[in-house]
C-alpha cells in the first residue's frame, strides 16, 4: 500500500498544523500555501488517488466533502472557497495519498492553471 508523508502525519510521526480530525479523516494546513487559507483534507485510508477509489469508498468520499464544508464554515470562509483534487502527476499531484485542497482568501481564476 502507499506509504507517503501523509501516512506519517496521520500517525503523528511528523508534525502538522491539524485543524480537524475524526476516525475517518484528518485536515491540516498545507506547508506551502497557495492561498491565505490552504487546508488539506485526507482520508486516513491510504487511497493513492481519486482514480483508485472504489464503490466501497462512496461514504468516505462523501464524508470528506461534507467535512470540507464544515471546516470551511468553522474557519469563517463563508461561501468563498475552492475545493480541488489533483489526480495523477500530469494534473499536478505530488503526494500519492488522496487529498482535497481547501483554498480561500483570494480571487480564483477559471479555468485553473
Ligand atoms: P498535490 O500537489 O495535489 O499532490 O498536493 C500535495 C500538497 O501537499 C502540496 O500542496 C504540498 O505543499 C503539501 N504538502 C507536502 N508535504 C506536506 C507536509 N509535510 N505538511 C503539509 N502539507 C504538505
Amino acid at each position: 500500500m502507499s506509504e507517503t508523508i501523509f501516512s506519517k502525519i496521520i500517525r503523528k510521526e511528523i508534525p502538522a498544523d491539524i485543524v480537524y480530525e475524526d476516525d475517518l479523516c484528518l485536515a491540516f494546513k498545507d506547508v506551502n500555501p497557495q492561498a491565505p487559507t490552504h487546508v488539506l483534507i485526507i482520508p486516513k485510508k491510504p487511497i493513492p488517488k481519486l482514480a483508485e477509489a472504489t464503490d466501497e469508498d462512496q461514504a468516505l468520499l462523501g464524508h470528506l466533502l461534507l467535512k470540507a464544508r464544515e471546516i470551511a464554515a468553522s474557519l469563517g470562509l463563508g461561501d468563498a472557497y475552492r475545493i480541488a483534487i489533483n489526480n495523477g502527476e500530469q494534473a499536478g499531484q505530488t503526494v500519492f495519498h488522496l487529498h482535497l485542497h481547501l483554498l480561500a482568501g483570494r480571487p480564483f481564476s477559471w479555468p485553473p492553471g
